[in-house]
């Protein structure tokens, strides 16, 4: 969990996050107009990694946000 030093919020914050992994991709015969490719995502869950950034306290908009 994370903790703002500012306001001393833990329950909400503003981050990105970003999945990646192995893919599979293949053609998408029925709709192929529309959606060329379709994709399937994860697998492998060795692969499969997760990154999650917190960048700033949704109430105050602090930086000052600590891993607690
Ligand atoms: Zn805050």
């Amino acid at each position: 969990m994370y903790k703002c030093l500012d306001c001393g919020n833990t329950e909400k914050f503003i981050g990105h996050a970003q999945e990646k992994g192995d893919v599979l991709i293949y053609k998408n015969d029925l709709n192929y107009k529309k959606e060329p490719y379709a994709w399937v995502y994860k697998i492998s869950e060795k692969s499969w990694g997760f990154d999650l950034r917190v960048d700033k306290c949704f109430f105050c908009n602090s930086a000052n946000i600590v891993k607690i």
